[in-house]
C-alpha cells in the first residue's frame, strides 16, 4: 500500500471474524432456513442487527469467481477472475490484505475452511499469485511470508505435513488430533484434514472435523492474542454443492455454516470490541425456492445453472463497526467496514 496513514483508529475491532460462505446466495438461505426450522429468517447470522445486498462482479467480468471476489473483500480491490490478491489489471503489485494489515498491527491470524486451504477463498486473505491454480505458491506463501498462527482445512493441494513442520507449525491431520491440541500454548498449527476438500456433512461422519470444530479450536488459539485477532471462516462447500446442483448437500453445509457462525457469536456476545461479517462471495446456481415444505423437508426448488450468477448476495453484520452495513454495497467495501483503508 503506497500511502501509510493507519487503517485501524481507535474506534475499530480489535477482532475481527469474517465468515464467508462460498456460494451462499439469497435462495441458499431461505431454502436452509425452511429445512431447519420451517421458516425464512431463522438462520443464526439472519439475526444480526445489520443487513446488506452486495455486488460481486470481477475487474473483467460481471460473473466473479471465488479468486477475483475474495480478493475484493480481502483488499479493497477489483481484481480479473483467477487472480489471488495482485493488481491485474494493472501493475501486478501484490496487494495488501485484511489479514496482512491485521498481523502488521500485532494481531494473530488464522484461515479456517472446509475446502482445501490453498483454494481461492482463503488464498486472497494470505497469498499473492496472478493464478488461482498455483497451489504450490499460495502454499509457500503461508507458510513463509503471512504465516497465519491458525491454517486449518483440508490437506494437500500445494500444503505438506512435512513443510509446514519445518516451517513450525504443529500438523494435525484428524479430528481426534484437532481437538487434543493444548490451545493455551499452541500459536502455530496446520490443520490439514484428507487430501482435498472436507466432505459433505450429508455424507455423514467420520474422522475429519466440521467446521464448527476447527472454528472453536481456532477461536481457543486466538484468543490468546493480546492485540486481537483476525480470523477468516469459510463454509466452501456451499458452492460445490450449487454447482452439482445438489440441493441437500446444499442445504446441509449451508446450516453446518450457520451453527458455527451462532458458536461464534455465543463466546463473543459480551464483547463490544470484536466485528462479525457474514456474507458470500458470490450465488452458485441460480437458485430459486418456490415452495416451505416445512421443516425437516426439503424446499421445492428450481437451479438455473451449474455455474455462478451474477446475483448480489447477502452481508450480514453483528458488532463493532457493524453499523457500517448497509444498504446497496459493493464487495470492495468490506475492507472499509473493518478499519480505515489508506487507499
Ligand atoms: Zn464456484
Amino acid at each position: 500500500m503506497a500511502s501509510e496513514l493507519p487503517f485501524f483508529d481507535s474506534h475499530s475491532p480489535k477482532n475481527v471474524i469474517f465468515c464467508i460462505g462460498d456460494g451462499m446466495g439469497f435462495e441458499a438461505v431461505k431454502a436452509a432456513g425452511y429445512y431447519a426450522y420451517g421458516e425464512t429468517g431463522t438462520l443464526s447470522f439472519e439475526a444480526f442487527p445489520h443487513h446488506a445486498e452486495m455486488a460481486t462482479y470481477a475487474a473483467d467480468s460481471p460473473m466473479t469467481d471465488s479468486a477475483a471476489a475474495a480478493t475484493a473483500m480481502a483488499t479493497g480491490h477489483k481484481v480479473n477472475n483467477g487472480v489471488i490478491s495482485m493488481e491485474f489489471p494493472g501493475s501486478g503489485a501484490p496487494l495488501k490484505t485484511l489479514l496482512e494489515i491485521s498481523k502488521a498491527q500485532g494481531k494473530w491470524t488464522g484461515l479456517v475452511s472446509t475446502t482445501y486451504i490453498t483454494h481461492a477463498t482463503p488464498a486472497a486473505f494470505a497469498a499473492h499469485t496472478p493464478q488461482r491454480n498455483n497451489l504450490a505458491d499460495i502454499a509457500h506463501d503461508y507458510l513463509h511470508l503471512t504465516r497465519p498462527n491458525v491454517l486449518l482445512g483440508g490437506g494437500g493441494n500445494g500444503l505438506t505435513e512435512k513443510d509446514a513442520e519445518a516451517a513450525g507449525y504443529t500438523v494435525v491431520t484428524d479430528r481426534e488430533g484437532l481437538l487434543h491440541l493444548d490451545t493455551e500454548t499452541e500459536n502455530r498449527v496446520s490443520g490439514q484434514f484428507g487430501d482435498t476438500n472436507i466432505p459433505y456433512m450429508f455424507d455423514g461422519p467420520n474422522a475429519l472435523p466440521h467446521l464448527s470444530e476447527m472454528v472453536t479450536v481456532a477461536l481457543d488459539i486466538l484468543s490468546n492474542a493480546q492485540e486481537g485477532f483476525f480470523l477468516l471462516v469459510e463454509g466452501g462447500r456451499i458452492d460445490h454443492a450449487g454447482h452439482s446442483n445438489d440441493i441437500e448437500r446444499n442445504i446441509l453445509e449451508t446450516i453446518e455454516f450457520s451453527k458455527t457462525v451462532q458458536s461464534i457469536v455465543d463466546r463473543v456476545s459480551r464483547r463490544d470490541d470484536t466485528l462479525i461479517l457474514v456474507t458470500a462471495d458470490h450465488e452458485t446456481g441460480g437458485l430459486k425456492v418456490h415452495k416451505n415444505n416445512g421443516k425437516g423437508h426439503v424446499p421445492e426448488i428450481s437451479w438455473s445453472t451449474g455455474g455462478h450468477t451474477v446475483s448480489n448476495v447477502p452481508l450480514y453484520g453483528w458488532g463493532r463497526n457493524a453499523e457500517r452495513v448497509e444498504g446497496i454495497m459493493n464487495n470492495t467495501d468490506l475492507i472499509k467496514v473493518v478499519g480505515c483503508p489508506s487507499n
